[in-house]
């Protein structure tokens, strides 16, 4: 039933960043828009004011080569690592601009410090638009806004969907809301334990995210503009300070991760954190997938662990 989906789906996971990029001009091109293609970004100025973003890159070091999809074409996951978290958020935009001709921006290197959405709100190009949407959150049905506090844009996402608010740390709107100041909520999309090569997506959640996103944009009122508001927080900021170690991983925000990754020594490159994550043996992470697909089999082959079961 999913096959078209997942075979266009998997293609994306397939590219590389550039090539993705490639692809996607190609697409925004072919609708008859007129894509910038700039350092850092991809961007698109539709006819609906409302702007739609993603990220391109993804955590995994090696482009995805084998891809496993379990027995009734709705879990997709690879041992390279999938690369869900953003591809996801992607296909989700590819199928929304199917029927509504939104603006859009696919940024590049998320997931080093969300360098190509620091790139895009620097180059001065400021949309006007009602509000921001990003589909680029583990799961399903979460919606989270970061430090935007629009109690009138999350009671209308909320009141007319699924989605139910969380919280969440930073991803590319807490960049763009501020700076475009527009409200901007980021989405659960069908990824699971993302930044592991244990990622899995869910397609029937990724198909009901993208028509649930539809939903909500052809409910609101053109001309509705949602402005970001600052949340404002009881507790002394200076309790965020930099720390030595951290301090390349996330000096946009000067917010320090030791607490996160307490047995890595050296947060500045991702992967050698995820890497020793995957390697320490943690079986839960993989039981989904093993629940999943009947020839399930983890073995270790290259410090990774891979599946014996259909293979792509
Ligand atoms: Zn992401
Ligand atoms: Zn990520």
């Amino acid at each position: 039933m999913n096959d078209k989906i997942v075979s266009a789906f998997v293609k994306l996971c397939k590219m590389s960043q550039p090539r993705l990029k490639e692809y996607l001009f190609n697409i925004l091109k072919n609708k008859g828009l007129d894509p910038i293609d700039a350092p850092g970004y991809l961007y698109a100025e539709g006819s609906v004011p409302i702007l739609l973003t993603a990220h391109l890159d993804t955590v995994h070091s090696q482009t995805v080569q084998d891809v496993c999809i379990n027995q009734n074409n709705s879990l997709v996951w690879s041992p390279q690592g999938i690369g869900g978290d953003d591809r996801c958020g992607v296909w989700i935009i590819l199928e929304i601009l199917k029927t509504i001709p939104c603006h859009v921006l696919f940024c590049e290197d998320e997931e080093i410090g969300r360098k190509g959405a620091i790139q895009f709100v620097k180059s001065g190009i400021c949309p006007s638009v009602d509000f921001i949407f990003a589909s680029d959150r583990r799961g399903e049905r979460d919606v989270v806004f970061y430090d935007c506090d629009n109690q009138d844009f999350e009671s209308w996402i909320t009141t007319n969907s699924y989605f139910k608010t969380n919280i969440g740390s930073v991803s590319d709107i807490s960049v763009l809301g501020p700076k475009l100041k527009t409200a901007a909520a980021n989405f659960s999309s069908g990824y699971f334990s993302e930044h592991t090569h244990a990622e899995y997506v869910d397609i029937e959640i990724m198909k009901r995210t993208a028509s649930e996103l539809s939903k909500l944009i052809k409910n609101h009122k053109i001309g509705t503009f949602y402005p970001y508001t600052e949340t404002v927080y009881a507790y002394n900021d200076e309790i965020d300070t930099l720390c030595e170690k951290c301090i390349k991983w996330d000096d946009f925000f000067r917010v320090c991760r030791c607490d996160i990754y307490t047995d890595c020594n050296n947060c500045v490159m991702f992967e050698d954190c995820f890497d020793r994550f995957d390697d320490d043996n943690d079986i839960e992470l993989y039981k989904p997938l093993k629940d999943a697909c009947a020839g399930f089999k983890p073995i270790k082959q290259g410090g990774y662990k891979l599946w014996d079961c259909r293979v792509r």
